[in-house]
């Protein structure tokens, strides 16, 4: 399926000028691009090139950016160590 130029602009307001991934506006040096699915070329959304690069040293893959959210939110060593934040 062909992506014009019209359709680029009607992503771009449906996401509110914002990066699809970030969700944070599309502006000054970093002006977006559009994200394809590597194997199909499917459209997915308008990112900036810095996010769209993020996603892409995971290999583009859901689980695996699952994966490192998960660990972000629950860090491995919190198994071992009983942790508190330090403002209590
Ligand atoms: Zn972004």
């Amino acid at each position: 399926m062909e992506f014009s130029e019209d359709d680029e602009q009607a992503l771009f307001e449906l996401q509110g000028g914002c990066c699809y991934l970030c969700v944070e506006p599309i502006e000054g040096k970093d002006l977006g691009a559009l994200d394809h699915e590597k194997e199909t070329g499917e459209v997915r959304g308008i990112a900036h090139q810095a996010c769209n690069r993020g996603i892409g040293i995971f290999n583009d893959d859901p689980a695996a950016l699952r994966r490192a959210a998960d660990a972000l939110e629950n860090p491995p060593w919190r198994q071992i160590i009983e942790w508190e934040p330090d403002d209590a």
